[in-house]
């Protein structure tokens, strides 16, 4: 940053503009910080799993000549390696969605699909958990947006209600529209988030409870690219939540037409 401010000095330009060349220094600044944040919470993140995975290689070599000691350390090795592949997919997700380039699948998006494709991807999921998923509300609704994108975000979502609902429970997946904002609220009556979390959860790495989160396997890293990706739609993510009650997360989203040709025939594959 030195070198710029002394070139603004030298040539004497209006004070106006070394107000904004400065905002724009602290401007990008502040994002050379993030990035440097994200780099140092990464590589600490990663330490762990990648220890476990080098640990557990080295276990094995040396149990060798113990075929049932090695398969329980080899199941463990898989475990390890499943957690380090999404922990890894997330962290490429989440600096995507930070860097400044634009989305580039961008389209007008039919609600239903966004929320079916989540859904779907989550079938396994709920139903290892005992957990019934229920979409309800209003069908129809349009956004402009980046299809994987947003049903990657509502099915953070899903998971997450999936994982912190007892099994029997429910998962409620409803959509409105409220004076052209499109409404995609996530329901569950599982163990709840408590005031003072709820403010961070969507942090990057934040997890409620570290000991449970990580028998969930989870990242604390969902949140984070929820938000991510509904600010870069131009819209928000809500959170409502009373421990042991349940939570509810809200995705809004400008809403827009429905295209011409697609309103008739709303089946027509793309
Ligand atoms: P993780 O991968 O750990 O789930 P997230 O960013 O998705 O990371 O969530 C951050 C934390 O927020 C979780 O570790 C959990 O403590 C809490 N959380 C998220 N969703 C829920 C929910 N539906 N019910 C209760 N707690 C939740």
């Amino acid at each position: 940053a030195e070198p710029r401010l002394v070139s603004v000095r030298a040539t004497r330009i209006s004070p106006r503009l070394i107000l904004l060349v400065l905002r724009d220094i602290t401007e990008r600044e502040r994002v050379e910080e993030m990035r440097r944040d994200f780099v140092a919470n990464t590589s600490h993140e990663l330490k762990t799993p990648v220890g476990a995975v080098t640990l557990l290689a080295e276990a094995i070599e040396s149990a060798a000549d113990d075929p049932p000691q090695v398969r329980i350390f080899a199941s463990r090795l898989t475990a390890e390696a499943n957690r380090l592949a999404l922990l890894t997919s997330r962290i490429m997700n989440l600096s995507r969605l930070q860097a400044a380039d634009e989305l580039t699948q961008m389209r007008t998006l039919s609600v239903d699909e966004v929320v079916a494709s989540a859904v779907d991807a989550h079938l396994i999921q709920a139903e290892s958990a005992g957990v019934e998923m229920l979409r309800g509300g209003k069908r129809g609704l349009y956004v402009h947006g980046d299809a994987q994108v947003l049903s990657e975000a509502v099915g953070n979502l899903i998971a997450n209600a999936i994982v912190y609902s007892p099994s029997g429970e429910r998962v409620g997946i409803g959509v409105k529209s409220v004076d052209g904002i499109v409404e995609i609220a996530v329901t569950d009556r599982g163990i709840g988030i408590s005031e003072r979390d709820q403010a961070r959860v969507f942090e990057r790495f934040y997890r409620a409870d570290p000991a449970r989160a990580r028998r969930t396997g989870g990242s604390g890293l969902g949140l984070s690219i929820v938000k991510h990706a509904v600010q870069r739609h131009g819209g928000e993510v809500t959170l409502w939540s009373r421990p042991d009650r349940g939570s509810t997360f809200t995705i809004r989203l400008p809403q827009v037409a429905a295209p011409a040709d697609e309103a008739p025939r709303k089946k027509k594959r793309r």
